[in-house]
């Protein structure tokens, strides 16, 4: 489903040219939740921007459902973005809309009509648990319920991956359980592809199917999470 092929990310440091991301080769399969694991500067938040591609990568190419999307021109690559929903640490969510707001903010963008866009705000506040709250304003609800919120705007387009940078990562352990079991259930249901960028290994070992390991901006292993954890 997502190819990363020799994928190498250059850039301008003041102490000369820094390759974020060195030569990176991973496949990720359809329905999996895949985990890139890695110390701070390893090159993660690079990678998931690369494969989304906010940042062209310098050489190598990135293949998601057979298309190159390093060869798609402005417009093509805007609608293949749409196939990808994204999560973010520090949630990124509008301070002046409402939860119900903030979920409608891609539908709305992608020009769909109030009735359209209730039709699908609806089903996914119901999917977060987020029914009840709908009309509250992010500083009027807890972490995890932004992170909820979050989950709830990647998941409007109906994208077939979600890429998830350290998601869990400004959220309590009990919270972080929470979040990830959402996460779980969405993969499950909607058969939704999930990779998820995070330093903490036990987030790793509560949810992914598969992993990589990330340093110095190369993979230096992957493989099942089982099988990692085990080796010596
Ligand atoms: P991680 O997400 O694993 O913490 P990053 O991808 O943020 O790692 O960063 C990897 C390395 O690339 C770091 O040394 C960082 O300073 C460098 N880097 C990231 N983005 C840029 C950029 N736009 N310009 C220059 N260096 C960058
Ligand atoms: P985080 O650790 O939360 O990923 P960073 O501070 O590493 O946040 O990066 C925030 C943003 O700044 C990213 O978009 C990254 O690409 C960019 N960035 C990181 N390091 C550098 C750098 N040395 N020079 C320029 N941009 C950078």
């Amino acid at each position: 489903m997502i190819k990363i092929q020799a994928v190498t990310q250059r850039f301008a440091g003041s102490n000369g040219p820094v390759d974020a991301v060195r030569n990176v080769d991973l496949t990720i399969n359809k329905g999996e939740i895949f985990g890139i694991i890695g110390r701070s500067g390893a090159g993660k938040s690079t990678l998931v921007r690369t494969l989304n591609l906010l940042n062209r990568p310098t050489s190598g190419k990135i293949i998601v459902d057979g298309k190159d999307l390093t060869a798609l021109n402005a417009p093509e690559l805007r609608a293949a973005r749409r196939e990808i929903g994204m999560i973010f640490q520090h949630f990124n969510l509008l301070s002046s809309r409402t939860v119900y707001d903030n979920i409608a903010l891609p539908l709305e963008l992608s020009g769909l009509s109030k009735t359209e866009i209730s039709k699908k705000v609806t089903p996914l506040l119901e999917l977060v648990g987020l029914t009840a709250l709908k009309d509250r304003y992010p500083a009027h609800i807890s972490g995890g319920q932004k992170q909820r919120v979050g989950i709830a705007r990647a998941l409007a387009n109906a994208p077939k991956v979600l890429l998830s940078d350290e998601a869990t990562s400004a959220l309590d352990p009990e919270t972080t359980r929470s979040i990830l079991e959402l996460l779980r259930k969405i993969n499950q249901e909607l058969g939704l592809t999930i990779v998820l960028i995070t330093h903490q290994m036990e987030v790793i070992k509560m949810i992914c199917d598969r992993m990589a390991v990330m340093e110095a901006g190369k993979v230096i292993e992957s493989g099942q999470v089982i099988d990692i954890f085990r080796s010596p």
